[in-house]
């Protein structure tokens, strides 16, 4: 029975699983290595809860309750020590999630599952990291967590069936369906998503049209709800730009980035969160 949640990682995918899992009746706590970043964590998710009120989505009561579900720490320990799920929402470095994990499985209860909210890795090469590889797996959650319906569960090699199930259930009780995926680099959605993504960042590069017109393609022409570059804005180009290296690395040379977003990497233009990407976000 899972009741507490830890996230670990209180960015853009932390903070929608911490408001999603207190929404809906889990005790949650974030945790993230600064107060500055846990701060930053629950203003957005109090804005959030807020604006959702103000909207009617969320009744004042829920609200309420769900802010009284949360804590925020930056003591990795005592976010953990009395856990019954773990997601992990850190940044996707593969040293860190098993620096991350090996450390979790000090702190955590003998019970406890250890997810990681991974996009692209291998949840096996996570879990090896601790001494519970049948209670580890990846928890794939989507871009904004409140508004996104899918959950992709990823099983490691040693995933037990339980630990699948609880998870599922888990996924249940947040409203989301899931589908479950065998392990491999990208799974179902980030091994599409990256390519169609790429593509769409060659074509700028190459001047096959503009960012407006690729986006409105997408959109008009195929009905996706959004335009990949778009999207791109949304993810952080940081976290595209690691996603597509991990594929580059492990399925070879159609997931090779786009010079395009190495540049807009390295010249600090990372979407939304920075203000700026594909498009200019400062003035929206
Ligand atoms: P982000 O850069 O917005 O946030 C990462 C957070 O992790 C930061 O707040 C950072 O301070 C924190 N962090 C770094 N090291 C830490 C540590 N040792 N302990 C605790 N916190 C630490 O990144 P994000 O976009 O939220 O991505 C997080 C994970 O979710 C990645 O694995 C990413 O691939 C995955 N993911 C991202 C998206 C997306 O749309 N952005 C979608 C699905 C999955």
């Amino acid at each position: 029975m899972i009741n507490h949640i830890a996230v670990i990682g209180g960015g853009t995918m932390g903070r929608g699983i911490a408001y999603t899992a207190a929404l809906s009746g889990f005790e949650v706590t974030l945790q993230d290595i600064s107060e500055e970043a846990t701060e930053k964590a629950r203003d957005t998710i109090e804005n959030l809860l807020n604006k959702n009120v103000a909207k009617g989505y969320v009744e004042v009561v829920q609200a309420e309750e769900a802010k009284k579900n949360l804590s925020y720490t930056t003591q990795l320990q005592e976010a953990v020590c009395k856990t019954d799920l773990v997601i992990e929402a850190a940044l996707e470095i593969m040293e860190l999630k098993i620096n991350i994990f090996k450390q979790l499985d000090e702190f955590v209860p003998a019970h406890a599952i250890l997810a990681t909210n991974t996009s692209t890795m291998s949840p096996s090469e996570i879990a090896a990291s601790t001494k519970r590889p049948d209670q580890c797996l990846a928890m794939h959650f989507f871009n904004p967590v409140h508004r996104m319906k899918l959950i992709e569960i990823i099983r490691g090699l040693d995933t037990s069936d339980s630990t699948v199930e609880i998870v599922k259930q888990v996924a249940e009780k947040m409203g989301k369906e899931t589908i479950e995926v065998n392990e491999f680099p990208g799974f179902v959605t980030s091994r599409m998503n990256c390519l169609i993504g790429n593509e769409a960042m060659n074509m700028l590069m190459e001047g096959v049209a503009s960012v407006e017109d690729i986006d409105k393609a997408l959109k008009l022409g195929l009905n996706h709800p959004m335009g990949p570059l778009e999207l791109a804005d949304l993810v952080g180009l940081d976290s595209r730009l690691r996603n597509m290296e991990y594929l580059y690395h492990h399925l070879g040379e159609k997931y090779r980035p786009s010079p395009i977003l190495v540049k807009y990497v390295k010249a600090g233009r990372l979407g939304r969160k920075s203000g700026r990407g594909f498009y200019n976000h400062n003035n929206k």
